[in-house]
């Protein structure tokens, strides 16, 4: 792939003002590259931490051709941006995971249907068009069901889990999405994530399977390295390598997996950017998530994923915030808050990680 070699002071822009952009703003400028950040809203959380910001809307043409034209590479940091406008950034600078692996992460149907054709294992699923459709494939899958919006999705939005007593018709309002997909409900022993960096000679970086805990649907805590069998992490890590090869994939993917009681691994989801489940990465690991993203992306040697300690992450949502005097009197917490005024209930506000050193 013709990618620039980029050198530190560098602009790499980041499309999305959010804590990943935020993130990945700071691992870049401790490598001495600069970020020009394109956000939708002022005062971003990435925004806050770089001298460059561009406030738009992601259709702005203009704004997005003034911004590719002041970066040396771009990437994103939120899935749901439009993919018409990280093409529109593409036309004129290098984007960077390619922009086809973002729109196949947009799109849950898609990304199921990539998944099948290279043969990795995923919870049945089918199309549904429409009520009707959702009554016969509810009759043919069984219960409990879960039916999901195929685009725009994420923590739990436009989710919608199906017994018995649901009717179609409010399922199909609830999920409010023009198409849906079913899915199989995986009464799964635990969930898990691999993050796996790419480089553009095709060097790999592949953290260990972390395990993560949800509540209402959001993720609450990852305990790294999740607590499985050394052969089930090989396969994981396996299955989420196969899947950044075939997406030819530079820079960070993190792929979440289901691994059900006998021991299948089944994947849920993709995300080509940092991930939520590797926030572990920057206080435990010789070089973080984000950091590899930079390495990446920029075509420098990716880093070591080695890890001196095990962490436990926990999300700070809402209100929980709150506890971040508390969290810094602990010896062994990092505490990291994302800048976010407006505390809102489910509102990603910061996170923490728990440090248990290898000694
Ligand atoms: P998603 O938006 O697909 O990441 O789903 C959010 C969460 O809902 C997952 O992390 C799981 O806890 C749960 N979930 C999603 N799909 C399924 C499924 N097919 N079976 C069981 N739980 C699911």
């Amino acid at each position: 792939m013709a990618v620039k070699l980029l050198v530190p002071g560098a602009t790499i822009g980041i499309l999305g003002g959010g804590q990943l952009g935020r993130m990945t703003a700071l691992a870049a400028a401790r490598l001495g590259f600069r970020c020009h950040i394109f956000a939708t809203e002022p005062d971003s959380p990435a925004g806050q931490v770089c001298d460059q910001v561009s406030v738009a809307h992601y259709l702005d043409e203009e704004a997005l051709d003034r911004f590719a034209a002041s970066v040396d590479v771009a990437t994103f940091e939120f899935e749901n941006i439009p993919a018409e406008g990280v093409l529109r950034v593409a036309a004129s600078t290098t984007v960077l995971p390619r922009p086809e692996i973002l729109e196949i992460s947009q799109d849950r149907l898609r990304e199921k249907d990539f998944l099948r054709t290279i043969d990795i294992p995923t919870t049945a699923y089918r199309e549904i068009a429409d009520a009707t459709a959702l009554t016969r494939a509810m009759r043919d899958f069984g219960f409990p069901a879960v039916l999901k919006s195929v685009r725009m999705g994420y923590d739990g939005k436009g989710q919608v889990t199906l017994t018995p007593e649901t009717k179609p018709a409010d399922a199909w309002r609830q999920m409010g999405g023009e198409i849906g997909i079913l899915e199989a409900y995986v009464d799964f022993a635990c969930e898990i994530s691999v993050i796996v960096a790419r480089g553009r000679s095709g060097a790999w970086a592949t953290y260990p399977p972390v395990e993560n805990q949800h509540s209402h649907h959001i993720l609450d805590t990852t305990i790294a390295p999740a607590r499985i069998a050394p052969e089930i992490a090989m396969r994981a890590e396996a299955i989420a390598r196969h899947i950044a090869e075939k997406l030819d994939l530079v820079g960070v993917l993190a792929v979440e997996m289901f691994v059900t009681p006998k021991g299948d691994v089944l994947v849920n989801e993709l995300a080509p950017r940092p991930h939520n489940p590797g926030h572990w990465t920057i206080d435990a690991c010789a070089t973080s998530q984000f950091e590899q993203l930079v390495r990446a992306i920029c075509g420098l040697p990716l880093g070591s994923v080695e890890h001196h300690s095990d962490a436990v992450m926990k999300n700070l949502i809402g209100h929980d915030v709150e506890k971040w005097r508390e969290a810094l009197t602990e010896p062994l917490t990092k505490v990291h808050l994302y800048g976010k005024r407006q505390i809102q209930p489910g509102r990603k506000m910061g996170h923490v990680t728990r440090l248990f050193p290898h000694r």
